[in-house]
């Protein structure tokens, strides 16, 4: 007897569901995806108890007739896409035409919509995938979507809910993806009632972040000036060298304003970012990638959060560099502290420098989630009355765009600016500047001088070496063994003399010079190691780069290293010539401010906030 049966309609739509919609974030962000396909200027989500309770969605797009309204919820059903071909050159969010079906059959579901010149509109109800009701409705034009009791009828999926609080960040932080890549859309979202996020729509995408991020965060992005390398075309906002985070919360990225992941883009960013990133840690990023459609597959991944590059190498070059100009460039930049809390529009023009990190900066790790400490969404004005489902037209609220030109930048900071006050635990090199007490790691600042000047000499045709009297025998493994053949020439441009010496044995008759290293074998040891944890994929230039690192970092004064004032005052000006002299080759910082201001704010002799 056959034991294949064909389900039934609404069964196959559940079980579809579960692909598209597996929390009410997932509801979000499809039916903001639709909203913003429809071209909606405002954009409403209500969520109550996390989204599990309902889900409401109002936008201004174009609405749909009475005929597309009961035709959206037939799956496969979409406006967007007619034939293969079609496929192949996505421009829109949707195609797939099973969001609305799928939601519809796992929850209590209603539609209201009106085109803009229609004289009424459309109101659906759907309980758990069956049509319950089909009337007028006289509302805004615009589009209405409710989904209550998510999982109602499938207690197995309703299980997986988290936490009312876990489920609402998970809303919010979908609606903030979408809210960053759409700064000319108003957003408003409220939970249980409550305001929560208003965002007016601005011409400016950094005003936008700022309202996202708070002013503090903001004012130290940099800006990525558009570039296009082989078909990819990359802007947006990155966070300096030192500014990182723990998880990739605050690593967004896009695709043609898609919020999507992908190991091309985490890899770009890496090498991008490469000694300014501490290991083990995530840049602060707002990237945007725009391509041609056909250049990728967005059809892959059930919640489209994933994407195949047909040309990943092209994708991944063009962000390393596009991060790496970025902050070369700031670092070349005057410094003009942008003081936290302005809400300077020039800062909108102006790309932060690479700060000094200020200490509040250095200890915190900020989830995007969690409301900042300037507070943004709580001072912004309420909702417009007018748009809540009244049939009135919302105000266009645009905000001003920022005059060209801000004030003129202060220089770049020099040694002569800092007076040294003394060190502390032989390690922190206490400073008097212009805005505060100032930090320097002398081991991190000399790790920086070092490793440019290494560099520096690998560039202009090798490094000096120093005979050993006593040459090194490496015993290797078969996997070393390899790795220091293939790099052998790479090494010896490092001031490393290494060849073969039999099988998985190799001599080595000289070091760089300048290695302080009293154990050159250690050492040794360690830049092999460095070699293997370095993916195929990163050029030999990089390669370099990280054993110059790991040089650096053997060759510089330790913390117990006692140096004279004088020899700071030398090492403070070293740090101030080097090419980005505000983080380590590792990407921690060499330098913390503790501003006059957080000082009188903990003496008490000014007011906190
Ligand atoms: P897809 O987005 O893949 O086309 P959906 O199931 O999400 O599939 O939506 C089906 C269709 O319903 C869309 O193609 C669109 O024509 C229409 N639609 C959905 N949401 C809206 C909306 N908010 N405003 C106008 N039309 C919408
Ligand atoms: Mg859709």
């Amino acid at each position: 007897m056959s034991k294949i049966r064909i389900l039934p309609d609404a069964l196959a739509s559940q079980v579809a569901a579960g692909e598209v919609v597996e929390r009410p974030a997932a509801l979000v962000r499809e039916l903001v995806e639709n909203s913003l396909d429809a071209g909606a200027r405002h954009i409403e989500v209500h969520a109550q108890r996390g989204g599990s309770a309902l889900i409401r969605i109002v936008d201004d797009g174009t609405g749909m007739d009475r005929e597309d309204a009961m035709l959206c919820l037939e799956r496969h059903a979409t406006s967007k896409i007619r034939t293969k071909e079609d496929l192949g050159a996505i421009r829109t969010f949707g195609f797939r035409g099973e969001a609305l079906p799928s939601i519809a059959s796992v929850s209590r579901f209603r539609l209201a919509t009106r085109e803009k010149d229609a004289l009424v509109g459309t109101e659906i109800e759907v309980n758990g995938g069956k049509l319950s009701a089909v009337r007028d409705h006289g509302g805004a034009s615009g589009t209405v979507i409710e989904a209550r009791s998510l999982f109602f009828n499938v207690p197995a999926r309703r299980k997986f809910l988290r936490a009312e609080n876990t489920e609402f960040a998970h809303v919010e932080q979908q609606l903030r993806l979408h809210a960053i890549a759409n700064p000319q859309v108003a957003f408003t979202l409220t939970h249980n009632g409550e305001l929560v996020l208003h965002l007016p729509a601005t011409r400016d995408m950094l005003e936008r972040i700022r309202g996202l991020v708070g002013d503090e965060l903001a004012s130290r992005l940099l800006k990525v000036e558009e570039q296009t390398f082989r078909g990819v075309t990359v802007s947006g906002y990155i966070g300096g060298p030192g500014m990182s985070r723990s998880n990739r919360q605050m690593q967004t990225t896009y695709l043609n304003g898609r919020p999507i992941e992908s190991a091309s883009i985490s890899y770009g960013l890496r090498e991008g970012y490469h000694t300014a990133l501490m290991k083990g840690q995530h840049p602060v990023t707002f990237l945007f990638i725009q391509m041609e459609p056909q250049a990728f597959d967005v059809n892959v991944h059930p919640a489209k959060k994933e994407v195949r590059f047909h040309d990943g190498n092209g994708v991944r070059e063009a962000i390393a560099r596009g991060v790496s100009r970025t902050l070369e460039n700031a670092a070349k930049l005057p410094s003009g502290h942008v003081p936290a809390g302005r809400m300077a529009s020039s800062a909108a023009q102006t790309p932060a420098r690479p700060e000094i990190l200020m200490s509040e900066e250095h200890q915190e790790v900020l989830p995007i989630q969690a409301p900042t400490s300037a507070a943004p969404l709580r001072q912004l004005p309420a909702v417009p009355a007018a748009f809540s489902g009244a049939a009135t037209k919302p105000q266009e609220v645009i905000a001003p765009v920022p005059e060209p030109g801000g004030p003129p930048a202060p220089p770049a900071p020099a040694a002569s600016d800092f007076r040294i006050i003394g060190v502390l635990r032989k390690l922190y090199v206490l400073m008097e500047g212009a805005e505060g007490l100032v930090l320097m790691d002398q081991h991190a600042a000399h790790e920086r001088v070092n490793f440019e000047k290494f560099r520096r000499a690998l560039e202009a045709g090798g490094v000096p070496c120093q005979r050993l009297l006593m040459p090194i025998t490496l015993q290797t493994t078969p996997r070393d063994s390899d790795l220091l053949r293939q790099n052998q020439d790479a090494l010896n441009r490092l001031g490393i003399e290494i060849e073969p010496f039999g099988p998985n044995i190799f001599k080595v008759e000289a070091v760089p010079a300048f290695l302080r290293a009293d154990d050159p074998a250690a050492w040794l040891d360690h830049v092999i190691e460095e070699l293997g944890s370095l993916s195929a994929k990163t050029s030999s230039l990089r390669l370099s780069e990280d054993a110059i690192a790991t040089t650096a970092c053997r060759a510089s004064v330790k913390s117990n290293d006692v140096l004279s004032i004088p020899e700071l005052q030398a090492l403070l000006k070293d740090l101030f010539a080097c090419e980005m002299p505000y983080c380590c080759p590792h990407g921690r910082p060499t330098l913390v401010q503790i501003s006059v201001a957080e000082l009188e704010r903990k003496f008490g002799r000014r007011a906190p906030g």
